[in-house]
């Protein structure tokens, strides 16, 4: 049993109230870990640790390439970590070992990107100069999902640019961070520069996006907590980044390689368990060729070794909790009450009784009034629908709340551009699914969220412009109640 302590002010230690919480390997529902419950008091602490750390000591005194610096050192750790962080946290959350690992070696790529920008963070000469300056303590909140990844995604551009921070992990799988927490040790970084706490969303969140020190959230997570969050920067007037979830569609053309199209649908839907913000969990099939796409997603779907996520033969997962599986399988069984059809799936697999595991489910649909093309399942459940045209299925595309992804599956560019501008989403891949990259910003419309992570782009939403006026003439300041 590992248990784990808060990182606060470069220190390891426990709550306040000595306050903990089990955490659960989804692979077997046994209790393996525990965190700490973080207080008002721990978050308290923490925010002030990182604002004392922001106008004291040496982290304000460090030059852009020193913090670049400290940068390229986590991101040679995290290297080095990789193997260990990636098991982790494939035993906190049940994503595959193969991800995990796979994503913990890249996370370190967005340190190194960040490392790099340090140093290039430039404000403009006009008649006055601007310089870009760091925004503060930032709240970075992510969810169990991706946390190493959507970690970095924050804490890169907010450290690069000269922030502090505090990172409130999720109470579902906190293990993943707090071995991080030990890997950030090893930096160097002046105390109270990296903060991590570890709870629930309340008090610890609460306390956490709605202090008074905080000068920026970075939040992910489900668009209901993000409105809690936003209604939390009422009090401190924190401007909010919010990167939250999608009903991505998939546009595949009659024109489309098929195979690269069949690809791109099952690492949109069945790739983490489907448990992916930019899940294509609305395929959009051409009639021509809707009849055999469906049978060979089917297929491909049976065919998916489902098992323990440690295992490198494993193809999927269990979910990552008891209650994404029921929900699931409650909107699973709404939608064929609605008239879906159930090609594959639907159901727990045979043999794997003690984890939260779920079958690979294409459910096929007349349009969508079906509830699984409407709502975010953050599960392994395709949602099929037939189009003829272009236009229609631009339209069917853009009939959702949410704008994060979208693919589009054909050999005719110009159809690529009609249509890539024609869908509101934050991210379009065109014969592809899934590819992320430090340099590509990240983001969505909508539902999705507002402000974008990665990219040069992140280096804004933790900047802002102070104007610098200096008076130039050889005459002093005028008095100004004479007017010339
Ligand atoms: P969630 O919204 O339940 O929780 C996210 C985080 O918010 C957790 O750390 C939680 O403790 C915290 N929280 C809860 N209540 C809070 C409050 N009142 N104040 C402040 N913080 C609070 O999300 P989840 O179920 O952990 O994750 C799944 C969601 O995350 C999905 O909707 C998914 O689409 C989204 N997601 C989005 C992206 C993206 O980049 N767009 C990436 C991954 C996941």
């Amino acid at each position: 049993m590992n248990d784990y302590q808060l990182y606060i002010d470069s220190e390891f230690c426990e709550s306040s109230d000595g306050g903990r919480f089990d955490t659960v390997n989804p692979a077997t529902g046994e209790v393996w870990a525990s965190a700490p419950a973080a207080t008002e008091a721990d978050v308290d602490r923490a925010v002030r640790a990182a604002r004392r750390a922001l106008v004291e000591g040496e982290w304000p005194t460090l030059t852009a390439t020193q913090r670049g610096r400290l940068l390229s050192r986590l991101a040679d750790l995290v290297t080095d970590a990789a193997h260990h962080l990636g098991e982790v946290e494939t035993t906190d959350s049940g994503k595959l070992a193969a991800e995990t690992r796979a994503q913990s070696a890249y996370v370190a790529d967005y340190y190194r990107y960040y490392a790099g920008l340090a140093d290039k963070i430039q404000g403009d000469t006009l008649h006055v100069f601007t310089t870009r300056e760091p925004v503060g303590v930032v709240a970075a909140i992510v969810p169990w999902n991706a946390e190493m990844f959507l970690t970095a995604t924050k804490i890169g551009p907010a450290l690069a640019a000269g922030n502090t921070v505090v990172i409130k992990a999720s109470e579902e799988a906190p293990a993943p961070l707090l071995e991080f927490a030990r890997v950030v040790d090893q930096v160097g970084f002046p105390p109270g520069v990296v903060n991590l706490v570890t709870g629930f969303g309340e008090p610890c969140g609460r306390a956490l996006t709605s202090h008074p020190m905080v000068d920026k959230v970075a939040f992910t997570g489900g668009v209901d907590t993000a409105r809690h969050v936003v209604a939390n920067t009422a009090h401190n007037l924190a401007p909010v980044t919010l990167e939250l979830g999608g009903k991505s569609p998939i546009l595949v053309f009659d024109d489309a390689d098929f195979d690269g199209a069949v690809n791109g649908a099952v690492a949109g839907n069945f790739g983490a368990s489907g448990q992916s913000c930019v899940a294509g969990s609305r395929v959009l099939v051409q009639s021509g060729v809707h009849d055999r796409f469906v049978d060979e997603v089917v297929r491909r779907a049976e065919a998916i070794r489902i098992g323990d996520p440690l295992a490198d033969d494993t193809q999927m997962g269990p979910l990552a909790t008891q209650a994404q599986l029921d929900r699931i399988e409650a909107v699973v069984a709404e939608s064929i009450d609605q008239g879906a059809t159930l090609h594959t799936g639907g159901c727990r697999p045979e043999g794997l009784d003690a984890g939260w595991y779920y079958r690979p489910t294409v459910l096929g649909c007349a349009d969508q009034d079906v509830r699984s093309t409407r709502v975010e399942l953050f599960g392994p459940v395709m949602s099929v629908l037939r189009f003829d045209t272009e236009d229609e299925a631009v339209a069917i595309a853009n009939d959702t709340e949410f704008g994060l992804g979208a693919g589009i599956f054909t050999r005719d560019v110009s159809r690529v551009h009609r249509v890539a501008g024609a869908i509101r989403s934050g991210i379009v891949w065109v014969n592809t699914y899934r590819a992320i990259s430090p340099i590509a910003p990240f983001g969505g419309f909508g539902n999705s969220g507002s402000g974008r992570e990665a990219g040069v782009d992140a280096i804004h939403e933790f900047t802002t412009t102070k104007t610098v006026w200096i008076n130039t003439s050889t005459e002093p300041m005028s008095n100004p109640f004479t007017i010339r």
